[in-house]
């Protein structure tokens, strides 16, 4: 399923639910988190639906590693230029609330409120 009525990010994604948009292309979105940890804290996601990493499989390979090489390049324009941890909770076990694939990018001047 390449999006889900259900899903929240989708919705995001589809413009039907409003969000901060850190950065777009045809593949990736990147938007704010509502509950940020830290000073700088944005989501990057696919816009295809994967719902998490257990779902992942050989054909999402690029798509992982554009994900990954935006962090830093995003990082830094948000204001994560002295560092900032990535993230991807995955299962329930891993702690996921939103079943939709998404690399969390947090950083910024310390104190956190986690982490
Ligand atoms: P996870 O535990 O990795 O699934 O984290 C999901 C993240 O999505 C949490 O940090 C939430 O604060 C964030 N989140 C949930 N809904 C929204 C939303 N509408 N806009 C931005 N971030 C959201
Ligand atoms: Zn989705």
């Amino acid at each position: 399923m390449s999006h889900d009525p259900n899903c929240i990010f989708c919705k995001i994604v589809a413009g039907q639910i409003p969000s901060k948009k850190v950065y777009e292309d045809e593949e990736v979105l990147a938007f704010h988190d509502i509950r940020p940890h830290a000073p700088v804290h944005f989501l990057i996601i696919p816009k295809l639906h994967v719902p998490s990493l257990w779902e992942v499989g050989p054909e999402h390979q690029a798509l992982l590693g554009r994900m990954l090489t935006l962090a830093p390049r995003l990082a830094l324009e948000q204001g994560a230029g002295n560092g900032f941890k990535t993230l991807i909770n995955t299962g329930a076990d891993g702690g996921q609330e939103v079943y939709h694939l998404h690399v969390h990018v947090i950083g910024g001047p310390r104190p956190w409120r986690v982490g």
